[in-house]
Formats: structure tokens, sequence, C-alpha cells
């Protein structure tokens, strides 16, 4: 189920709150600590979803600025009222005992919420929160890196009766969307940004729309990014709606990542059907991998894994989807060339990261000549030796022969889209110039080698090809190429 907390702080608000939570949310949670002189009977009456009525004290996170005696009187109140379900601290619970809701239908939940860490005797102290005789164990914790969300898994698949629970904070999220997967009595999702009543909470719209969250059971797939930072990415939208339209009982959701081989290792109990890899992970994760693909493992980074029944192996979509572009882009064959539209052709490439490597492989494999340009020089030595290809400084660019540039940086990219990685001087007519980075569409890059009558391409085409075959690793199956351009083209441009 799905709890949308009502956290105005007038009587009208959170009446009108109420009214638009309950067209979406299964319960309402009204949290009386945030309301002034709470009307708790105008609250319940006619309420058309079940509410939870909530009064924190400052010590666990709320609000109430009373006695302890006042906060007490209103949730006995509440039990009265024959509200649907009343939340009592940890501490607190044995003011409200089974005799003062002897008869009534109100159902009681038992709370501990830890602002500060994820603690790991969670299973313990969810035995203790179990003997007070509530209705519903409520064990909140704040992680502080992406497997304390391990920790509340476990908690779920060995703990019996209804317990909600899971991690706040921006690492936490995964557990809030994967709450059914998990194995929780209820998930909280906002009513719209900024009506967040703990952090971490995301709002209803993405809960449904991004993440397609209501869908998901026990036995649902779970799929992931693995990055840092993740949370603009535009992938869980993309591969959610595909999984919704191909009728797949799978999840994709974002995994915040600091240290690889840790969150490898935790989220092997997870078992985690396959990743997506972005920065700064691409080249790291190779070492925490049971397997690589070989022209991965030439190329030094993977971007796609695959789970095979417990087997992680590490693959490279980003190489394909950029040659494939290039193809499309380059001029029709001529005689010299015969099909091969790539080859001998002076493609300077901007980068060596992951991106440039995957590039550089694929560029060199179809015989193009291949300078490699980067900030870093010694890097871009390291690259055009394992590569076979050149390697010059920025200050050489001029001099540089080129029918392709490519910019493998992430240079310009949002939110520093008024940057660019070469002057403009260095643009030729000539030229077909390609941006990897896809947000925004269009860069100031592309702005500029335009207006010099450039040919360009954007990251966009190479962001939909590796993610359309990343799924076809996942699944075997071949998605719509036209839906994934329709979704990022309206996350992108549509926005
Ligand atoms: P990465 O492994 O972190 O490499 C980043 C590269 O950019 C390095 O060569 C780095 O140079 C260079 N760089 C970073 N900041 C710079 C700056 N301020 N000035 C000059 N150079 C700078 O990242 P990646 O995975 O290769 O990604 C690079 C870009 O490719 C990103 O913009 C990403 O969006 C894009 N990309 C797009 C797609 C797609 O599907 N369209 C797929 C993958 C990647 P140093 O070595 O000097 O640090």
């Amino acid at each position: 189920m799905i709890c949308i907390p009502v956290i105005a702080n007038n009587l009208d608000d959170v009446l009108r709150d109420i009214a638009e939570a309950s067209m979406v949310a299964d319960i309402i949670e009204v949290r009386l600590d945030y309301l002034k002189n709470p009307d708790l009977k105008r609250i319940l009456e006619g309420r058309t979803k079940p509410v939870i009525i909530t009064n924190r004290p400052v010590r666990e996170g709320g609000k109430f600025a009373g006695s302890e005696e006042e906060r007490i009187a209103l949730l006995k109140l509440a039990i009265q009222l024959q509200a649907d379900y009343v939340d009592i601290e940890h501490d607190s619970i044995q003011h409200i005992s089974r005799d003062t809701a002897h008869g009534i239908s109100t159902k009681l939940i038992v709370s501990y919420h830890n602002f500060k860490e994820t603690p790991d005797n969670l299973i313990s102290l969810h035995q203790k929160l179990s003997q007070y005789g509530a209705d519903i164990v409520k064990i909140v914790s704040y992680a502080n890196t992406i497997t304390d969300n391990v920790k509340v898994y476990r908690l779920l698949r060995q703990a019996r009766g209804r317990v909600i629970s899971f991690c706040m904070g921006e690492y936490g999220m995964i557990s809030r969307i994967l709450y059914k997967r998990f194995g929780s009595y209820l998930t909280f999702a906002s009513l719209q940004k900024g009506k967040e009543s703990a952090p971490g909470q995301i709002s209803i719209q993405e809960f449904l729309h991004t993440y397609q969250a209501q869908r998901q059971d026990k036995g649902t797939d779970i799929y992931g990014l693995i990055g840092n930072p993740v949370s603009h990415s535009i992938s869980p939208i993309i591969h959610n709606t595909i999984f919704k339209e191909m009728n797949f009982n799978s999840i994709y959701v974002p995994f915040k990542v600091d240290n690889i081989g840790d969150f490898i290792r935790a989220f092997r109990e997870l078992d985690i059907k396959g990743y997506s890899v972005t920065i700064p992970h691409k080249e790291s994760v190779i070492n925490h991998l049971d397997e690589i693909d070989p022209t991965a493992k030439k190329i030094g980074a993977v971007n796609t894994v695959i789970n095979r029944n417990g087997e992680l192996v590490g693959f490279n979509t980003d190489y394909k989807a950029a040659i494939q572009v290039l193809e499309n882009m380059s001029q029709a064959p001529d005689v010299k060339t015969g099909n091969d539209r790539l080859k001998e052709k002076y493609v300077t490439l901007l980068g060596a990261g992951g991106a440039a490597r995957a590039i550089s492989f694929g560029l060199q494999e179809r015989g193009a000549q291949v300078t490699i340009v980067n900030r870093n020089f010694e890097r871009a030595q390291s690259l055009a030796r394992d590569v076979g290809c050149l390697s010059r400084k920025f200050e050489d660019l001029s001099g540089i022969n080129t029918d392709i540039l490519i910019n493998a940086t992430p240079v310009g990219m949002f939110p520093a889209v008024h940057e660019t990685p070469i002057d403009k001087n260095n643009l030729k007519p000539n030229m077909l110039v390609f941006d990897t980075i896809y947000n925004p569409s269009e860069t100031r890059l592309l702005r500029e080698a335009r207006a010099r009558g450039c040919r360009i391409v954007g990251g966009l085409p190479m962001f939909v090809n590796q993610a359309a075959a990343q799924f076809e690793l996942w699944t075997g199956i071949k998605p719509p190429l036209k839906l994934i351009e329709e979704i990022a083209f309206k996350k992108l441009v549509g926005e």
C-alpha cells in the first residue's frame, strides 16, 4: 500500500490535501504535529481512505511543541474517534495499552525512527518492538550508504507479522521504491515535491510514473543503474516504461554507489537481474564481476551487467551504439572505402574515460585514423597505446586533420550548459561533430558547430541504442527503439 503523509499546518489545507491524496493513495497519514489546533473530528469524518494519525515528538524527528500529556491525549482521542491507524512511538506505547483500544477497530503501529544511521541490530530491535502487542511494527532508519538497504531487506525477509521498514535519505530511496519486493506493509510517497515528511521521500508522481512501482510484487525482478550521481538519469523512466509496455514483471531503480566492491558483494543477496553502469564505475566494476565479455575486456570498460544464474557477467554496449550513430551519419559509401563508412576517416576524440575507450576501440576496429586528445595527457597516451592510435594535447587541436570530431568528456553537460570543450575556431564546415552528451540534447559545442556549417549529432541516438542493446542483453528481446526515443525526447526536451 502507498501512504501519502499530509503535513499542512492549518485545517483547511489538511482537508484539501487529504481529499487530493485520497485520489491516488491507499492510506493517508495525518501528521498532527505539523498542525495548529487539530480538529480530529473534522479530519476523520467523511474520509474516503483509511487514515493513520501520527503526532510525532521532536525526539523522533517530529514537530509537536506541546507537553507529552497533550501529545498522548490527542492519540487517545484518535482511538476514541475510531481512526483506522494510530502511530505511537516505541517509548510511549505503554500509555496506549490494548485496554485503551479495547472494542475499537483502530490498529496500533509501534514505531522506531533513527535519523542518524541504520543500526546492525534491526532484527533484535524488531523482536523487542513485537512484544508490545501492536498490530504493526514500524522501523525506519537513515541510510549513510547504499548497503544499509540490505539490512532492511534482511529484516523484512526474516520478521514475522506486519512490518513497515525502509531507509531514509538519498541512499535509502531504493528501499522506499522496492517496498513490496522487500516485503514492507506499506511505503510513503509525498503528495508533491516540497511536501515530504522525511528525507528521501519521493513524490507519488515519480513513484507511479518513473518507477511504475505499483506493478511490483514479491517476485518482481530488480534491475538498476550503478553510478554517482544517479538522480538525474533518464534510464529509470526508459526501462520501467519498456518493462510495463512489454509486460515484464520487472523494475529498474537507481543505485547511488560510492564503493563499488562493497555494493556488488552486498547486493548479490538480492539477486539483482541486471545493471547499467555509469560514471565513475565503468572501469572499476570489472574487478568485481565473475566474467567479462571479450570485447568489454579489450575496451577495459563495462556499462552493462547480466546476472546469469548468480554469475555477474560484464558487457559494453556503448561502443556499438556510438559506432552505429557514426555510421548512420557518415556519407554514403564511396568506391575507395566500400561499405565501410568509417574506414580511413580522421577522427579526433576528446576524452580518455570509459566512453572514449569504448568509442576509440570501435573506431579502430572500423579502420578509422583516431587521435585522442585529453586534459590529462598521460591518460590520452595510455589509451592511445592500448588502442594503437595517436594522442595529442588540447593546444595542438588546430593542427589535427579532422573529418569527425567527437566529444566524450562531460564538458557542456547539464547544469554547466554554457561550457564547451574546444574553441569554435577549431570547427571546420566539412566536419561531422558528435557530442556524446545527451542532456542538453543540443550542447553549446553542437550549436557552434552548426553555425559554422558542420553536420552535427547529439548523444541521444547513442543513448537510445545502448539502452536498447542493454535491454536485449538482459531479456533476450529487442525493445521498440521508437518508444525509447519518444520517452527520452519527452523527458529531455519536453520538460
Ligand atoms: P569518465 O570515465 O569519467 O571520463 C571523463 C573524461 O572527460 C575524462 O577523459 C576526463 O579527463 C574528461 N573531462 C572531465 N572533465 C573535464 C573538463 N572539465 N575538461 C576537460 N576534460 C574533462 O566519463 P565517461 O563515462 O567516459 O563519460 C564521458 C561523457 O560521455 C559524459 O558526458 C557522458 O554523458 C557521455 N556518455 C554518453 C553516452 C550516451 O549514450 N550518449 C554513453 C556514455 C557516456 P581527465 O582524464 O583529464 O580527467
